[in-house]
């Protein structure tokens, strides 16, 4: 594809591409061929300081416009995204090394989404009316201020939409921090933004490693902060946000479950199974890593899952829409999958297919699936954000929500059956923040999305996410005189 990725400039502040080339170099580099294909700053002291004031004034003007307006120019980009979607998918895969038969369907037009879903609430964002007797009071949804968002490395376009679309619809400003590992997507959500309408300064890109995260943090002009991250990241960020009483919303790792009940259709299970750790090369955080599968299925289960591993997996040139299975997004991340596999092997795993790097250029690792796994190994406890799925046996029902629930995380869960009464008792009883019946992973913006326990702390997508993004302030109407003791 005859485009130039490499991005004007590291950062977008203040509605145009700024760069100051005194920030430490962050390169980066293409996970297929492991190659330079473009090099960014880290963001400066006086380039954050510019991303801040300038959020900040903008937002005041673009809270004092009508909502509808607003919602117009949120439209208005997703219609951009949607008619550059192959352009901007080709740099999504040329950044995160993910194929392109994904990037075109999963990363911009699911950011395109959430534009025109938040741009249409936009203008049905209100207060109430509290009947007091012969007083009353009314509330007003107002926007918090300067929001900032933190991005990891796997969904970057989706991740900078999902974040700037509710806070912009809500009035607020943003000013946003990529993955240093993909810095590209968000500077091209910036640049749309602006050629929908968006004001100068309203959304700002600033590049950096985890210390321009924690200087935006730091700073009293912003009011909450957005991240998407680890476990570990979280902690930090969420202590910080709390040191200043910002709001927060916290979306983090996972080490979710999927239920196979022996009444479950096998290839829709294999399918989900599939879907959910396999996908974006097992980089995705609401994964189903732990997949419980009861005894009188389980080696159907296992049969079919290796054969469609074995003759459907296509690897190679991300940009051939053939490919549908990429690298790693880093060699580092490589190396940490790596290191989990060889712990699921140690510690007596049965390994039933992949198992290792791919003899290829790259950071690729194959489709790994590990049976007779057990609850205490390392791989069912923490989080790898590869491609290893592991299977655990179980008999009962009760026994297996039970070690379902047994982990810090809960970002989601799956359940498969043919008996609907139990789908739906089964994930009553999961601590999980977001559950499917006979699916995986389909993450629609209308649906909520978020986790319990150390998985996070609010909901992204959905109207849930307005208030995330809002405030009430309550007003107390008097209509008679007041009355003091004294
Ligand atoms: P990290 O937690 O390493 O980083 C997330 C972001 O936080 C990066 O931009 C990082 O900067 C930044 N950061 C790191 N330290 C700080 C700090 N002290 N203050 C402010 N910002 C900081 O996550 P990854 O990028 O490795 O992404 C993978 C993780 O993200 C997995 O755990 C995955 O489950 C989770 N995730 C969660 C999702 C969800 O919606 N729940 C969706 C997708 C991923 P930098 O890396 O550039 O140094």
């Amino acid at each position: 594809m005859a485009f130039d990725i490499r991005p004007a400039a590291s950062h977008f502040v203040n509605g145009q591409p700024v760069e100051d080339e005194a920030g430490t170099p962050i390169p980066v580099i293409c996970p297929v061929t492991g190659d330079e294909i473009a090099r960014v700053h880290a963001a400066t002291p006086a380039v954050i300081e510019d991303a801040l004031a300038s959020a900040e004034a903008a937002q005041k003007d673009w809270a004092a416009m009508m909502p509808r307006e607003r919602g117009a120019v949120l439209k208005r980009a997703a219609a951009i995204i949607r008619e550059r979607n192959r352009e901007l998918s080709v740099l999504e895969s040329r950044d995160t090394g993910k194929p392109l038969s994904e990037t075109l369907v999963a990363d911009a037009t699911s950011g395109a989404d959430a534009l025109d879903f938040f741009g249409g609430l936009a203008a049905t964002l209100t207060g109430e009316h509290i009947p007091l007797g012969g007083d009353w009071a009314y509330t007003i949804r107002e926007p918090l201020g300067v929001c900032v968002g933190i991005g990891a490395w796997n969904y970057p376009t989706q991740i900078a939409c999902w974040k700037a679309a509710p806070a912009l619809a809500c009035g607020n400003a943003m000013v946003f921090k990529p993955s240093e590992t993909t810095p590209l997507g968000a500077l091209k959500l910036a640049e749309i933004l602006v050629e929908a309408g968006a004001p100068p300064g309203l959304f700002n890109v600033v590049q950096g490693a985890g210390e321009v995260g924690a200087a935006l943090i730091a700073d009293a002009r912003v009011a909450k902060v957005s991240l998407t991250g680890s476990v570990p990241t979280g902690k930090r960020v969420y202590a910080a946000a709390a040191a200043g009483m910002k709001h927060v919303t916290m979306e983090l790792g996972g080490k979710s479950p999927i239920l196979v009940f022996d009444d479950a259709d096998v290839e829709n299970a294999v399918t989900g199974a599939i879907l959910g750790n396999f996908y974006s090369s097992g980089q995705i955080c609401s994964n189903g890593t732990r997949v419980f599968v009861q005894s009188g299925i389980k080696e159907r289960f296992l049969e079919r899952l290796a054969e469609r591993l074995e003759s459907g997996v296509v690897m190679g040139d991300p940009l051939d829409e053939a490919t549908n299975y990429g690298p790693m997004v880093s060699e580092r991340q490589m190396e940490i999958v790596l290191g989990y596999i060889e712990k699921g092997r140690e510690e007596g795993a049965r390994l039933i297919a992949g198992g290792g790097r791919v003899d290829r250029p790259g950071f690729f690792v194959a489709p790994t699936v590990f049976a007779d796994v057990t609850d205490d190994m390392t791989i069912a406890r923490e989080e790898i954000f590869g491609p290893v799925l592991s299977v655990l046996d179980f008999e009962d029902e009760a026994d297996a929500v039970a070690r379902a629930n047994a982990t810090e995380f809960g970002l989601a869960a799956g359940v498969y059956t043919s008996d609907l009464a139990r789908g739906h008792r089964v994930v009553a009883a999961l601590r999980a923040g977001t559950c499917w019946i006979n699916a995986y992973n389909l993450t629609p913006v209308e649906m909520p999305f978020g986790g319990v326990k150390s998985s996070g702390v609010g909901r992204e997508n959905g109207r849930a996410a307005i208030e995330h993004y809002s405030q009430l302030k309550s007003v107390y109407v008097a209509m008679g005189a007041s009355d003091a003791p004294f």
